[in-house]
């Protein structure tokens, strides 16, 4: 206990240093540059399993320590692992009030699971836990495993009343597939309330862009290769919107030599393997892309792209496991591809 202690002080002081380096080196490079930008506020933490990065811009003094706060809260509501969450009380007791943000994304996500015809399924999570996918005890489950879970699967059975939900017999619900965006969106307003007309938030891999830069130019947002943990695909450009992706490559394990990840196709109750490698979605609202990226992953390229000529409301990069790229007409003059790779442009 004491030597976690001294450690963690021994990690302070080694973090309070990096500080003052880091600190030092921007007035530096503050003292050296040609183009007089306003200093940004930063912080970086870990959240909703992931690591995030807010910078923001301007505002009131207290607006990037409100957004953290503010995404802690959510955490804190939304988090399936965590047993005093609102979506535990759910899953534990089958009814529950919920808090006024657990039942507004709750809402909001059954009718994404609708409008992408299921393909987004927010009771997915009796099948989510059987891989192991929460737990990290992975597994392959056998098939009756699986047909026995997915008969908890349907979220036309989740009854909302106002901010009481509840779930029939067995029925567990996990929101990781939307509570980011969500999240995104929650910031944005907040951050725009205080005054804030800039920022770029980095919910992993869910960036959400408040404004412009602040020399007016787009937010150029990297969508990185699923092929290559290091690299990157391309680039797009971008002001107010969020950029969200969905990959096999985030969450997975291998077994005899098979890839498994954390998307489920809620058809078969295994991980969705529809020929796409990733799914980058840009639209207004952070929520929408994030259900988004994960319904199109599972839908697949032609039935997404079918998706996006029917709704129009959003922009798509598609990356196939063969490597190739498909972006959707309105991205056309905002998406670079940085290596030599064919791109096609769907058209409506
Ligand atoms: P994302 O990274 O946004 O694509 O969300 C993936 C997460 O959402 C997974 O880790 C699961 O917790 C959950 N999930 C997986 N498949 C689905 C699905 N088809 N519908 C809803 N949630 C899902
Ligand atoms: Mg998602």
């Amino acid at each position: 206990m004491r030597r976690a202690l001294k450690k963690g002080r021994a990690k302070a002081r080694a973090f309070a240093a990096f500080l003052a380096l880091f600190a030092s080196l921007s007035a530096l490079f503050g003292a050296f540059g040609c183009t007089p930008a306003p200093a940004p506020a930063k912080t970086t933490f870990a959240a909703m399993d992931t690591v995030m990065t807010l910078t923001v811009y301007g505002g009131e003094s207290d607006a990037l320590d409100a957004a953290k706060a503010r995404v802690l809260d959510l955490e804190a509501l939304l988090s399936v692992t965590d047993p005093d969450s609102d979506v535990s009380a759910l899953n534990r007791a089958g009814t529950a009030a919920l808090s006024p943000d657990t039942a507004d994304l709750l809402g909001r996500a059954l009718e994404l699971c609708e409008r992408t015809g299921g393909a987004l399924d927010v009771t997915i999570y009796p099948v989510v836990r059987a891989w192991g996918f929460t737990t990290g005890d992975y597994t392959v489950p056998d098939g009756d495993t699986l047909a026995a879970l997915l008969e908890k699967v349907d979220y036309t059975e989740v009854r909302l009343e106002g901010d009481t939900a509840s779930l029939p017999a067995g029925a567990e619900i996990d929101l990781g597939a939307v509570a980011k965006g969500y999240a995104g969106d929650a910031l944005a307003a907040l951050l725009r309330e205080k005054g804030v007309e800039s920022a770029l938030l980095e919910l992993g891999g869910n960036i959400h862009t408040v404004g412009s830069k602040p020399d007016g130019s787009d937010w150029r947002v990297a969508v990185r290769d699923p092929a290559d943990k290091e690299g990157y695909l391309g680039v797009v450009s971008v002001s107010n919107k969020a950029v969200v992706t969905s990959g096999g490559y985030e969450r997975y394990f291998e077994q005899d030599g098979v890839r498994y990840w954390h998307i489920m196709d809620p058809r078969t109750g295994a991980p969705a393997r529809s020929g796409l490698a990733s799914v980058t979605v840009a639209a207004d609202s952070g929520l929408y892309a994030d259900a988004l990226s994960t319904a199109l992953f599972v839908m697949g390229r032609e039935a997404a792209l079918d998706y996006w000529r029917a709704h129009r409301d959003f922009e798509a990069v598609l990356v196939s496991e063969d490597g190739s790229v498909t972006v959707t007409a309105g991205l056309e003059g905002s998406f670079t591809l940085s290596g030599a790779r064919t791109l096609s442009v769907a058209r409506p």
